[in-house]
């Protein structure tokens, strides 16, 4: 990507030019770097070469930067700081005469967009046409940017159908994927339902698209026009096939569970009511009855429109803030992908028609901030209540939700939830950003009128591990605060004034279920010592923070594997580097001072990634996967790897490649670490004095020539996963080649022997992360042949450990090298079993 560096006298108006520049980019990984002001004190205006050299080298990407300078000193500054760089890389900066604001907006639109240097100093050269044809100025610009315009890429329209196969259709997700996507052009993008062609919408709207209620098998139609749109139709066919980002278990985690609407009339039992098992648990306690009042909505003429759609502005601004917070703690404590949901909010908080129907009618209207606002809401909702679908029903409460805030931000009021005293909360219904806020110490438990098992509202309450039922109907009112209530989230009976009899039977389950998920965490904790008092260390596979914690609460001595993945896929931009470090931060944090392996980025190949564009293979698990799609892409990989050194301080990391397959890649890979690390220093950032770095045996040239790598590496981790589909020939998602998949093959066995011995020698020392680490089966062969560590699912620790105890590894050393000498994976495991004492 193209990155930017502006030059001016002010650091103020180099950080203001900067941040316009950045709210028009929102999530792109462009860098824009700034120097500005001399640094003295007493005469701070004017330029300084170094800084602005120091601006270069932060912001320089082999794809190229432009340099936008105001004015004088500053282009000589500039040009003098050219000097100071190597000439391969003074060859990647153009200079350009472009206004330094417009050209800066312009510039910084065009490089997110994937533009080159030429197109993106074209854009800047251009950036004042508007203003100047708004004015009737003649301009140079104007010629310059007609030229731009009609010399770089000239205007095409095409259009393709797409067929939508998102389980749920192109529902909120979805569809706020498919506006992104559609919104990083610059053509004109419409999309129609196939059976409905006239009716064509804008594709960059999130309401337009959302409400369109397509659904799963349904065909759109998809019209650009413009310089990008054969580029445009692309990126939403990529899209679309992707399934929009959404993850397969995501789509049927919500679709595999009955899709039911909010339900008025409600179901009563013998003791209360019964409503839909949204939140598994069992919780007592006393009613709380939420009473959220609608804000006011007054209608006035304004005299001052700017200043009422200033006002709105604000609100938005501010309830936009305020969801993004909201995101960053739902993804602490839940998966990224409920957090998501709140990505939905945002695109509703930004759609380009929304918001334009209430410019209108504050501007031209003269309506106030409220009326317009709320009338848009309503419009919206009426589309949304129309969709002939459950599940896209139910979204018409995402926007609700949002709509609501956004006029309690107009009334000047937060919006907080009072909750006065632990109990069982009760409302007709719950928003999702009302239960992301819900605080697990005074909520035990949550009942609700309205919704069903697929609202947000109740994917989220399943993920902060709050028991509920849903949709108990509108009987819900006649429960008074104080009342005692029995919520069963497990069969959706909500008991209202319970019987002692009952209250009992309870209190026993409530206690029991408290016991169990405690039990398991204690028992758990304890290092897996071998009968003959060997330490074996089981740690955990993890791909979140949300993992990271499950894997303590199942006992887990560490991380041995975290698929850095997590963070890339699924998403139409690159996670910046501050992004990254977030991240890991937070999962370091969690770990403590435990082991926390990072795999560095294992995709392209199957898993491509829509921001980084690979042709097609043929055969993508042998083609540019992981560690050879980082090398070719080095300034991406170096943000990945400076993320993670700065985490390093003051925590366990370890680093670890995956696939490699010759020696050169490693080293190339160091180097690159190598770099990454000065890069950090350099900004004055620590990094850990000596941060491990092991490599993945996945490929069998690893293992083969493993005495060759132990020389250059702190650790091996085995991908027995990866490394039996490449020494079987059999890959690993292909069901008809399963029976060729077992990787206590002695064919597998013989290289992580082989790896083990090698290490063994180097005085390094080797684990196992592929699935084989976690079957009980493997685990005393993998600890006879020298395994050190074992990583695997957090669900599978307990039973590890429980086992690793019971073993004496010395004495399973015979019976695992009599294992490599067995003619079949068939051989082996009935040996194992007989072993273990199954057979
Ligand atoms: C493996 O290949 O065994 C492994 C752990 O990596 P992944 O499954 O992520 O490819
Ligand atoms: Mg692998």
């Amino acid at each position: 990507m193209v990155n930017l560096v502006l030059v001016s006298h002010s650091p103020s108006l180099a950080r203001g030019v900067a941040e316009l520049a950045r709210l028009m980019t929102q999530q792109s990984p462009l860098i824009i770097a700034t120097a500005a002001g001399t640094g003295d004190e007493n005469s701070p205006l004017g330029t300084n070469a170094e800084e602005i050299a120091k601006a270069m080298e932060e912001a320089y990407s082999d794809d190229g930067v432009l340099v936008l300078m105001d004015m004088g000193s500053a282009v000589l500054s500039a040009e003098m700081a050219l000097e100071f760089l190597s000439p391969g890389k003074k060859a990647k900066f153009m200079l350009s005469s472009a206004p330094i604001v417009e050209g800066a907006v312009s510039a910084a639109v065009q490089a997110s967009l994937g533009g080159n240097l030429e197109q993106v100093r074209a854009e800047a050269i251009g950036s004042l046409g508007n203003k100047a044809a708004q004015l009737s100025v003649p301009e140079e610009s104007n010629v310059a940017q007609a030229q731009a315009s009609s010399e770089a890429v000239p205007g095409s329209a095409v259009d393709a159908v797409i067929e939508i196969r998102n389980r749920l259709g192109l529902h909120a997700r979805p569809a706020a994927t498919f506006v992104q996507t559609a919104g990083r052009f610059a053509s004109k993008i419409q999309l129609a339902r196939t059976d409905n062609e006239t009716r064509r919408s804008n594709a960059k709207s999130i309401n337009a698209v959302a409400s369109m209620g397509v659904r799963h098998g349904e065909t759109v139609h998809v019209w650009a026009e413009g310089p990008d749109a054969p580029a445009a139709i692309d990126a939403l066919k990529k899209a679309a096939e992707n399934d929009f980002g959404e993850a397969e278990e995501a789509a049927v985690s919500t679709a595999t569970v009955p899709v039911a609407s909010a339900e008025r009339s409600s179901k009563r039992f013998d003791g209360g009511l019964i409503g839909i098992p949204a939140s598994p648990g069992y919780a007592a306690g006393p009613a709380i009855v939420l009473k959220l009042a609608d804000p006011e909505i007054q209608q006035r003429t304004i005299n001052d429109p700017e200043a009422e759609w200033e006002r709105l502005s604000k609100a938005l601004e501010a309830v936009r803030a305020s969801t993004q917070q909201l995101r960053r703690q739902i993804s602490r404590s839940a998966t990224e992908y409920d957090a998501a949901i709140f990505d939905a909010h945002l695109m509703f908080l930004n759609d380009p028609d929304l918001l334009e129907k209430v410019r209108l009618a504050i501007l031209d209207g003269h309506r106030n901030a409220e009326w317009a606002w709320s009338e848009a809401i309503q419009v919206a909702l009426v589309e949304y209540r129309k969709i002939e679908d459950d599940y896209m029903r139910a979204r018409a409460a995402d926007v609700a939700d949002i709509g609501r805030q956004v006029l309690i931000q107009l009334n000047g009021r937060a919006a907080a939830l009072n909750i006065p005293f632990p109990g069982i909360l009760i409302a007709a219904d719950l928003s999702p950003s009302d239960t992301a806020r819900l605080d697990r110490a005074m909520v035990l438990g949550v009942c609700t009128g309205m919704g069903g098992p697929t609202s947000h509202s109740a994917i989220l309450a399943r993920t902060l591990g709050i028991p509920a039922v849903l949709g108990c109907g509108e009987a819900i009112g006649e429960i008074a605060e104080g009342t005692p209530l029995v919520v069963d989230g497990s069969t959706g009976q909500v008991w209202i004034s319970p019987s002692a009899q009952i209250s009992s039977v309870y209190q026993e389950k409530i206690a029991e279920w408290r016991n169990l998920q405690a039990l398991a965490r204690q028992t758990s904790r304890a290092p897996a010592v071998s009968k003959d008092g060997i330490a074996v260390e089981i740690v955990a596979n993890i791909g979140s923070a949300k993992d990271a914690r499950a894997a303590l609460d199942s006992g887990a001595d560490g991380v041995g594997l975290l698929r850095s993945e997590f963070l890339f896929l699924g998403r139409l931009d690159t996670p910046e580097e501050e992004e990254q470090f977030a991240a890991y931060q937070e999962i370091a944090e969690v770990m403590g001072g435990r082991p926390l392996v990072v795999r560095t980025l294992d995709v392209g190949g199957d898993k491509p990634l829509a921001y980084l564009p690979q042709k097609e293979e043929q055969n993508p698990f042998l083609g540019k996967r992981a560690l050879r799609l980082c090398l070719d892409k080095p300034d991406f990989f170096k943000a990945q790897l400076r993320a993670i050194l700065r985490v390093s301080a003051g925590h366990n990391i370890k680093i670890m490649f995956p696939m490699v397959a010759d020696i050169a890649e490693l080293r190339r890979a160091r180097s690159l670490l190598e770099e990454a690390r000065e890069e950090v220093l350099r900004r004055g950032i620590m990094t850990a004095p000596k941060v491990d770095v092991g490599i993945m045996v996945e490929i069998p040239s690893a293992a083969l020539l493993a005495p060759v790598f132990a020389r250059e590496v702190d650790f091996f981790s085995i991908g027995t996963n990866d490394l039996t589909q490449y020494t079987m020939a059999a890959e690993r998602g292909n069901s008809d080649v399963a029976y060729l998949q077992d990787a206590l093959h002695p064919a597998v066995l013989r290289l992580i022997d082989r790896t083990i011995r090698a290490a063994d020698e180097a005085g390094k020392w080797v684990g196992v992360c592929g699935e084989l680490a976690g079957d009980p089966v493997a685990i005393p062969i993998l600890l006879g042949l020298g395994v050190k560590e074992l990583s695997m699912a957090p669900g599978s620790i307990l039973a590890a450990k429980s086992l690793a105890r019971t073993l004496d590894i010395a004495g399973l050393r015979d019976f695992a090298r009599e294992s490599l000498e067995l003619e079949s994976a068939a051989a082996v495991r009935f040996l194992a079993k007989e072993q273990l004492g199954l057979q």
